[in-house]
């Protein structure tokens, strides 16, 4: 069976960012700023755990593949010779009735208004360009104007031939980046979905022009496969390819990986063959050439681009959404039933590896727990609790998603063991402290 959208869990996980510090609305003192987000100290693990496994798989783990981290501001001639400042729009309408606004080419009835069902109450569409704009220097006006970037790609193709010509790389490579990216976005909304301010992860693959076919279906496989091995179920993903009249004003061809929302299916990724677009485009504008002169061939070509562009910050919501789970168990150590939250994040993705609790506060458990802490920490991400009785401290442990708990008691005194406490299966298994490292290692890695 199809797996069905789950709208009841958009609160939910909603709610849970805000009681277990994964997210706050930014602001919030003020009365908060709309749609802006800001990570807490669990979610700032989260977010960077994602990040790391993007570049650990498009960096790491290649040897046609380096690393960029080009400037957010940037002048006004590349957002000329790339298309931006011309093409860069969404069509914008407003509710004459009552005065909404939206993105026409996200309504699904184009006639009819979401907020107050009236038809045909919309303006014409207006084209809103959603670079953020800003003056760079004390003086604000004309040749001081700078913008914010929208995406990071640009970085790449500026930067190509300074990377070709220090890195010692050739067609077919790529130039990977994470950063953050700004888009006045006209129904900014669903969390942290869709933000005016958000972080991308993008990889501008440069190939020959006659093999940018088999890449462009070499990444769309490679970049679906990531999100399966981290754990996100491969019924809540899917691959579809852009018709023709959805393509961006630089793609031959786009397939997005989207995941199963609770409002359906909708975008983390879009994989794109820019074609040579951008790099004859630059090159026209700059009049520098950036084209690669090939010796095994003899031959002179503007290479293809392809280009897999995540949302770290869409993708974090997306493994939260996925970890979400509910379930009824016996009320450990008491055998009454009680339900639970617990997020089955990855080990990879998880914010904390390992959480540390001796069992009582009392001072002879503070030294042996101290020497398990020092254990892990250079290991792994590690919490510490040591308040509050060791089942609610469980539940808290389970709705962070935390793999592992090491609970520190006093019999460790006599035994110099603890007892390590499986999130998924409850189970607890009693572990010399000199084997802990070996014993949590295959399950962590
Ligand atoms: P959409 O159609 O949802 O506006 P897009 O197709 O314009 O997105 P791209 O330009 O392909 O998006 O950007 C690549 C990725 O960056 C998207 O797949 C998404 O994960 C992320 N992204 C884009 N815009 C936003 C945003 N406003 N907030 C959060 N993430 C975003």
């Amino acid at each position: 069976m199809p797996p069905v959208p789950d709208p009841t869990l958009f609160d939910k996980v909603v709610n849970l960012c805000k009681r277990r510090g994964f997210v706050f609305p930014s602001a919030e003192i003020y009365g908060g700023f709309r749609s802006t987000y800001d990570y807490g100290p669990v979610g700032v693990l989260l977010l960077r755990n994602v990040k790391e496994e993007w570049w650990r798989s498009m960096v790491q783990l290649r040897h046609d593949v380096v690393g960029l981290d080009a400037a957010i501001l940037s002048p006004p001639a590349i957002w000329e010779a790339s298309g931006h400042l011309q093409n860069f729009t969404d069509p914008l309408v407003d509710c004459r009735k009552c005065r909404e606004r939206f993105r026409l080419d996200k309504l699904d009835d184009p006639n009819e208004c979401p907020n107050c069902h009236a038809k045909g109450s919309f303006t014409e569409a207006r084209h809103f360009n959603l670079m953020f704009k800003t003056y760079a220097g004390p003086v604000e006006g004309t040749g001081a104007e700078v913008y914010l970037r929208p995406e990071t790609a640009q970085g790449m193709f500026v930067n190509f031939k300074n990377v070709l010509e220090t890195s010692r790389k050739r067609p077919p490579f790529g130039i990977a980046q994470i950063g953050k990216s700004f888009r006045n976005e006209i129904t900014p909304g669903n969390f942290v979905f869709r933000t005016r301010e958000f972080e991308q992860m993008e990889m501008e693959y440069f190939v020959p022009p006659d093999e940018a076919g088999k890449w462009y279906e070499y990444w769309c496989d490679e970049r679906l496969r990531w999100y399966v091995e981290l754990g996100i179920p491969e019924d809540q993903l899917r691959l579809r390819a852009h018709d023709e009249e959805e393509l961006s004003h630089y793609s031959s061809a786009t397939s997005d990986v989207e995941f199963l929302f609770p409002w359906g299916w909708d975008e983390l990724e879009g994989i794109a063959n820019r074609t040579d677009y951008d790099l004859r485009q630059h090159a026209q504008a700059s009049g520098e050439s950036l084209d690669y002169f090939d010796p095994a061939l003899g031959e002179r070509y503007v290479p293809y681009v392809i280009e897999p562009a995540a949302g770290a910050t869409r993708t974090a919501m997306a493994f939260l959404m996925a970890a979400y789970d509910e379930e009824e168990v016996a009320r450990e150590g008491q055998g009454q039933g009680e339900s639970r939250t617990v997020l089955r994040f990855h080990p990879r993705i998880a914010p904390y590896k390992v959480a540390v609790l001796p069992l009582s506060k009392k001072p002879e458990l503070q030294e042996p727990a101290n020497e398990v802490l020092g254990l892990l920490q250079p290991h792994y991400m590690c919490d510490y609790d040591e308040t509050q009785a060791i089942g609610r401290r469980y539940r808290r442990q389970d709705e962070l998603g935390t793999p592992y708990c090491v609970t520190i008691d006093f019999e460790t005194l006599d035994d110099r063991a603890v007892t390590v406490r499986d999130r998924d299966s409850m189970a607890q298994d009693r572990v010399p402290i000199d084997a802990l490292l070996d014993h949590l290692e295959p399950k962590l890695s």
